[in-house]
C-alpha cells in the first residue's frame, strides 16, 4: 500500500532469469513511479527485452515479486499487428464501449485518421508502428512498456516518431519503460535512464536537460563517465 501511495506503478523486486546455464536477469530490483518516463539502457544481448517481458508478465519462467497498480500496455519493436485485421479492427480488439469513437480517436492522435480500413500490409514501417502506438494508447495505460519500439525505423522515421512520443506523453500523461540502445535517444526522451549490465541495474541516473547546474548535472557527463 506504501507504493501505491508513493504513485508506484510498477516494482520488480530480485528479478531473475536464466534460459539453461546462462543467468541474464541475476537480481534486478526496478520502480517505476507514476509520471516517469524512464530508459532502459543496455548492449546487444544485456537482457533488456528478457526484463520487459518479465516486469509485462509476459515470462512465466521470471522469478522474483513483481508488483503492478494500474493499466499497462506493451509496445514492441515489431508491430505484432494481426495481418488478417485492418487497422481499425487491429487498434480495437478486445475493446468495449464506444469502440468506433475510440479507436477513430486514437488513430487520429497518431496522424492516421484516414487509414482506418487499411491492411497492416499496406502501411510503411513507421505508420504500423503508429498503429502499435494507437493500440497501446486506446487502452488508456498508466504506464507503457516499449521495447525498442522505434529501433526498425529508419533514422527519419525515428525522429519523427520520437516527437509523437513527446506530443503523446504531453496530451496524456502517461508514464512509461522504454528500452532503447541508443543513449541520445535515452537523453532526449527520459527523465531518468537505467543501465542494465551483468543482469543487474548497474546504474540509475536522473536526467534533467532542462536545468542543467553543472554540465555533467544534465546527465550526459554522469553517462558517458560511467558506460
Ligand atoms: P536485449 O534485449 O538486451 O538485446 P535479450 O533480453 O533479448 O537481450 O536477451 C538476453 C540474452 O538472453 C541473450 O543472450 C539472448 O540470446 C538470451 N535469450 C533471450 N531469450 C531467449 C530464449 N527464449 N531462449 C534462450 N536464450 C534467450
Ligand atoms: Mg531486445
Amino acid at each position: 500500500m506504501a507504493g501505491r501511495a508513493e504513485g508506484e506503478l510498477i516494482a520488480g523486486f530480485d528479478v531473475r532469469r536464466a534460459f539453461g546455464a546462462s543467468v541474464v536477469l541475476s537480481g534486478v530490483d526496478i520502480m517505476i513511479r507514476r509520471g516517469e518516463v524512464v530508459a532502459l539502457l543496455g548492449g546487444s544481448g544485456s537482457g533488456k527485452s528478457t526484463l520487459l517481458r518479465a516486469l509485462a508478465g509476459l515470462d512465466p519462467d521470471a522469478t522474483g515479486t513483481i508488483t503492478r497498480h494500474g493499466r499497462s500496455a506493451v509496445v514492441f519493436q515489431e508491430h505484432r499487428l494481426l495481418p488478417w485485421k485492418r487497422v481499425a479492427a487491429n487498434v480495437g480488439l478486445g475493446l468495449t464501449g464506444d469502440v468506433p469513437r475510440r479507436v477513430a480517436a486514437a488513430l487520429a492522435e497518431v496522424g492516421l485518421a484516414d487509414r482506418e480500413r487499411a491492411w497492416p500490409a499496406e502501411l510503411s514501417g513507421g505508420q504500423a508502428q503508429r498503429v502499435a502506438f494507437a493500440r497501446a494508447l486506446v487502452r488508456e495505460p498508466d504506464l507503457l512498456l516499449l521495447d525498442e519500439p522505434f529501433g526498425a525505423l529508419d533514422a527519419l522515421t525515428r525522429l519523427r516518431m520520437q516527437g509523437l512520443f513527446g506530443r503523446l506523453r504531453a496530451e496524456h500523461g502517461f508514464s512509461a519503460l522504454f528500452v532503447t540502445h541508443d543513449v541520445d535517444e535515452a537523453l532526449l526522451l527520459s527523465d531518468r535512464i537505467l543501465l542494465l549490465d551483468g543482469g543487474v541495474i548497474a546504474e540509475d541516473i536522473a536526467v534533467d536537460l532542462d536545468h542543467p547546474r553543472t554540465p555533467d548535472h544534465s546527465g550526459f557527463g554522469v553517462l558517458r563517465r560511467r558506460l
